[in-house]
């Protein structure tokens, strides 16, 4: 089944298309045929692309002016002959479309077929992510009006592995009614990556599930930390919105909520205004200055000796191993933590920075191995007697929407 993945945000578009099916999951055998991203769609959007067979991405620009027109051009080129995509002759080779999708609120724990009343599920859910849920629903419309009602697509949300957390560590210590009446609460987001690289170090260790407790942490523009028990979600960083948590590249992260009122009065801001600068100017980009890019940062800190760069990233990474020894906390311990995203699986330093400390609770890190795994590399990256391991998983949340899209289909129950 060739699966066209599609990752829909206000004026981006990420895609991937992975031949898969029951028996290559299984054997770990599934092909990606294509990828790219579009980005600042409603003008001149610059694309990248390439197929799997291509020797390195192609850069190009064109006016696009909406996400119908954004898909268009990517359907088109998928087809073109000269892509030279040897299983996509035509539209008709396009078998299933698995959508990425923000948040799925309490209604959906599983991933999806999508139907009218799953569109509504998550025309629902919009108010928990106004910014997120509508373009991911412009991508279904569109993939709909384009490939036709006959194509099936899939939701696989963010949000629904953590729905395994208990009460305890979703509800915030609210009065209960705005829990019953608004659904305030922790939802965690990232969650496929988090499934992906729990599910990944199982395999590559050949363990059960059962007998797994790891700390995943999703460490890219936006961070999140995870405890997974048994393989399910118990606790997560990112609250009701993604803005609680590890320190990110422009987000805070946890802080007081008594600072949102204190800085609207003194400079001036409306609460609105307060939130979009926790949420955009804040965390590695606020404290530096500078950029919220880490490897900028790694490079001001080194070269230049800038202190707010050293300082960004010292907070960064003490914020992260509080995390960490609180999971350790929650779960009684655990087996492996687990880096993944831009910065987990290629920032060395940065994880060398976040384990420094946690000897006592048996993890040393061989630093060797740590600095040699980069560039989407996976492996052990703690000593061999290391009571507590740390591994670099590359996260492949697009791999995991096309399986949830081919066992959706199929009508295969799927186990989180
Ligand atoms: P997103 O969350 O948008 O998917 P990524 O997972 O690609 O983002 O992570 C982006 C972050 O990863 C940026 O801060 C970037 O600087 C960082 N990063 C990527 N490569 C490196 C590297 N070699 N060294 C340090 N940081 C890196």
């Amino acid at each position: 089944m060739n699966v066209l993945v599609l990752n829909c945000g206000s004026s981006t578009i990420k895609f991937q298309v992975i031949a898969t099916d029951l028996e290559k999951i299984s054997a770990n055998a599934d092909e990606r045929l294509a990828r790219g991203a579009i980005e600042r769609i409603g003008g001149e959007a610059v694309i990248t692309r390439e197929t799997g067979a291509s020797a390195k991405p192609q850069k190009i620009a064109a006016q696009l002016r909406d996400a119908r027109a954004a898909v268009d051009f990517i359907l088109r080129w998928l087809c073109a002959p000269e892509t030279g995509i040897l299983q996509i002759a035509s539209l008709a080779d396009l078998h299933a479309v698995g959508h990425r999708v923000v948040h799925g609120g309490e209604r959906f724990t599983h991933s999806v077929l999508i139907d009218d009343e799953v569109l509504h599920g998550i025309e629902d859910c919009i108010d928990l992510a106004p910014l997120h849920n509508p373009a991911n629903i412009r991508g279904i419309r569109t993939a709909r009006e384009l490939l036709g009602a006959g194509v099936p697509q899939v939701a696989v949300f963010d949000t629904a592995f953590h729905q395994t957390l208990p009460d305890y560590a979703y509800l915030y210590a609210l009065p209960y009614q705005f829990y019953r009446r608004h659904r305030i609460r922790r939802y965690g987001f990232h969650g496929t990556s988090h499934r992906y690289v729990a599910y990944r170090y199982r395999q590559m260790l050949g363990i059960a599930r059962e007998a797994t407790k790891v700390i995943t942490l999703h460490l890219g523009n936006g961070c999140s930390a995870a405890a997974i028990c048994e393989g399910n979600s118990v606790d997560t960083s990112m609250g009701m919105t993604p803005l609680e948590g590890l320190v990110m590249g422009t987000r805070s992260g946890d802080l007081d909520p008594a600072i949102i009122d204190f800085l609207s009065e003194k400079e001036g801001l409306s609460a609105r205004e307060v939130e979009s600068m926790l949420n955009k100017q804040s965390g590695l980009i606020g404290i530096s200055g500078l950029t919220n890019d880490m490897r900028e940062l790694m490079a001001e800190a080194e070269e230049n000796q800038d202190r707010r760069a050293r300082l960004a990233i010292d907070i960064f990474c003490y914020r992260a191993r509080k995390y960490i020894g609180g999971y350790l906390s929650a779960m009684g311990g655990a087996d492996a933590v687990i880096f993944t995203g831009g910065i987990g699986e290629n920032a060395a330093e940065v994880r060398a920075k976040i384990c420094r400390g946690l000897e006592w609770c048996g993890l040393s890190l061989d630093d060797e191995i740590n600095r040699e795994m980069i560039g989407r590399r996976e492996g052990r990256i703690s000593t061999e007697d290391s009571r507590l391991a740390a591994y670099v998983i590359p996260t492949d949340e697009e791999l995991l929407i096309a399986r949830d899209t081919v066992r959706c289909v199929e009508g295969v129950k799927q186990r989180y």
